[in-house]
């Protein structure tokens, strides 16, 4: 008897799942950027309990056809990319095709979808498997609930941190996702109390408000600049208005979240011996470039990118906030200097 044999399909997606829900922030980030990727303006996410009862996420996007529920939830498969040259091309936020097949492999899952002009679906998965599908009315869009995160996991609830923890992480993934995409209404409520409402309309600095209060998003300097590789913009406090953490700088490549401590460094560059110590500004620094420039598949998360020419970025960023925090600094010049 050979002693190798391939695993099933459902644990290898409960592996996988692994990598890509860690914990329920994960499976908010994932369900969100779904929404988005499906062209929603408007999302909702709703979630009791940590996120560990439940999570449900709701969008106006193009919903998913019946006939396509299954694929939805298989691991690999993916509406977003085609060929070997569309991976160093990702438009998109998701592209693994992992997400859903992840997270039914590690929840109870139910789906209700509808696309435009057809019957929508309702369909519930539990631990991988699908127990049910049935046509049902639903506005174009997609609900997703997620239940009982890790009920099947076990050892996964262990390496969770507080409740409060872990409903910090959701809140601060959908505040970053929101500062990414002021062109969408986002509402965030847990056990039904509204956390979040932004207005979707567009502009940033009211998302800001809507998220670090009015008073500090009105202080803050605008900034925009390009060079031919990139073009950025956002907003970023003045030195004396500061925090002790650096989470409240928010990278935003192409509409996505990223972390990286380079681009962190280049933005305090700007701010030299400005910033006391251990003290950051609160920046959103929204950076727009050609896709084939990043590599998104490094980390099953996709927060951590490989940029090329991230060097030049960087002085871009330090000469433009440099330069946006000197104006700042100098009394407004005008007839006075006549
Ligand atoms: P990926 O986002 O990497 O393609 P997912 O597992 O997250 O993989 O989703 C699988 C597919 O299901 C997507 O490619 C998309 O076609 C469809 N899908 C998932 N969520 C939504 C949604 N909210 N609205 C419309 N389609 C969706
Ligand atoms: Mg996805």
């Amino acid at each position: 008897m050979s002693k190798i044999h391939e695993l099933s399909e459902n644990l290898s997606n409960q592996i996988a799942a692994g990598e890509v829900i860690e914990r329920p922030a994960s499976v908010v980030k994932e369900l969100v950027e779904n929404a988005i990727d499906a062209g929603a303006d408007r999302i909702r996410v709703d979630f009791t309990d940590a996120g560990l009862r439940q999570i449900v996420v709701q969008d106006n996007g193009s919903g998913i056809a019946r006939d396509e529920i299954d694929l939805a939830f298989t691991r690999h498969a993916t509406s977003k990319i085609q060929t070997e040259r569309d991976l160093f091309n990702v438009g998109t936020l998701g592209f693994r095709g992992e997400a859903l097949a992840s997270i039914a492999a590690v929840a109870r899952v139910e789906i209700l979808t509808a696309v435009k002009g057809q019957v929508g679906v309702v369909a519930d998965f539990s631990g991988g498997v699908k127990k049910r599908q049935e046509d049902a009315a639903a506005k174009e869009g997609t609900q997703i609930t997620v239940s009982d995160l890790f009920y099947n996991t076990p050892a996964r609830l262990k390496y969770l941190k507080s409740p409060r923890t872990e409903t910090m992480r959701i809140v601060d993934i959908i505040n970053r996702i929101a500062l990414g995409h002021a062109e969408i209404s986002f509402i965030l409520a847990n056990n039904g109390k509204v956390l979040l409402h932004t207005p979707g309309n567009g502009k940033l600095k009211q998302t800001v408000a809507n998220i670090y209060g009015r008073k500090l998003a009105e202080g803050m300097l605008e900034f925009a600049a390009s060079d031919p590789d990139f073009a950025i913009s956002g907003l970023t406090t003045k030195p004396e208005v500061t925090r002790s953490s650096r989470n409240f700088i928010s990278l935003l490549l192409n509409g996505r979240y990223i972390r990286n401590n380079q681009l962190n460094n280049a933005i305090m560059d700007a701010y030299g011996a400005k910033l006391a110590a251990k003290h950051y500004p609160v920046t959103i620094l929204k950076i727009e470039t050609d896709p084939l420039l990043v590599d998104v598949n490094v980390h099953p998360t996709k927060q951590e990118v490989r940029l090329s020419k991230e060097k030049e970025l960087s002085r871009l960023i330090t000469s433009t906030l440099g330069a946006c925090l000197l104006k700042a600094s100098q009394p407004a010049s005008g007839l006075g200097n006549l």
